[in-house]
């Protein structure tokens, strides 16, 4: 089976306005994939849908907070609404906001857990009929390698947890609904070259963090194996992926 399996298929990517979400909405439209884009930022998803509609692709752009349960379920409404199917939903959308536990950052906590996990669920919530109605589906849901472990001095115990969570509800889910033959993939990268550091506002981790950045890998190489997920025959069910710069040791 080739990337033409992609050819068609109906993809929800949340946070696609930049980095992760946009790479694999430019690569998937190439592949001639329907999308629907969600993010805050419009201004960025009406220039991403510009380029892929110059490639000759089809984009509906939906401004979407994954942290508001209705706006996740607009977002899906819409999707349906415009190509009445939803083949895979890409759950990108993540802050990362690093800091110890006892610099007591009590608001970039709640940030994270919204975004991060009840973000994640809100989506797969607002899918999963859908997906049960048409007897096929697939939930790509982006964790991380700090969902894998704990980096030592990063700052990275809630950020972690909540990668945790995405692994855990993903395998979870991945039990529950093979009955109605949906599939699930976790995706867990290294260091990727995009603005999520941007959302660490701890001088000390910014620091720390930069000799990682430096080995940081385009994210086009998440965008491929997300494409890699999708195009494997329906008989098959890629559940885990990790990808790390060749030089990234932890
Ligand atoms: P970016 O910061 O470049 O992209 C994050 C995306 O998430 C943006 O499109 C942003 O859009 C969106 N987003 C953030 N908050 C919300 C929200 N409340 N509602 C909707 N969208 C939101 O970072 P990445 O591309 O790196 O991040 C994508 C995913 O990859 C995240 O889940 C991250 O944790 C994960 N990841 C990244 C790694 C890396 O090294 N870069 C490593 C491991 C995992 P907008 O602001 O417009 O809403």
């Amino acid at each position: 089976m080739t990337d033409n399996a992609i050819q068609g298929k109906v993809v929800v990517i949340t946070g696609a306005s930049s980095g992760i979400g946009k790479a694999t909405a430019i690569h998937l439209g190439r592949l001639g994939a329907r999308l629907s884009l969600g993010a805050r930022r419009m201004d960025r998803l009406q220039a991403i849908r510009q380029e892929i509609d110059m490639s000759g692709g089809q984009v509906l752009i939906t401004q979407t907070d994954v942290t508001q349960r209705a706006e996740v379920q607009r977002l899906i409404d819409k999707t349906i609404e415009s190509y009445g199917r939803i083949d895979v939903l890409v759950n990108n959308a993540g802050v990362m906001p690093l800091s110890r536990i006892d610099k007591l950052q009590f608001d970039e906590w709640d940030h994270m857990i919204d975004t991060n996990i009840k973000g994640v669920l809100y989506a797969i919530g607002a899918v999963v009929p859908q997906m049960k109605t048409q007897k096929s589906g697939h939930v790509i849901n982006i964790a991380s390698l700090a969902g894998h472990r704990v980096p030592v001095n990063n700052g990275s115990a809630v950020y972690s947890a909540t990668k945790f969570a995405v692994r855990a509800i993903s395998e979870g889910f991945r039990q529950e609904v093979k009955p109605y033959r949906i599939r699930t993939t976790i995706i867990s990268p290294g260091a990727i070259q995009t603005e999520l550091p941007d959302t660490v506002t701890d001088p000390d981790i910014k620091k720390s963090m930069q000799g990682l950045l430096d080995q940081a890998i385009s994210p086009d190489s998440v965008a491929r194996a997300i494409a890699y997920a999708i195009s494997q025959p329906e008989a098959y069910d890629i559940n885990e992926i990790l990808i790390r710069p060749n030089g990234q040791v932890n």
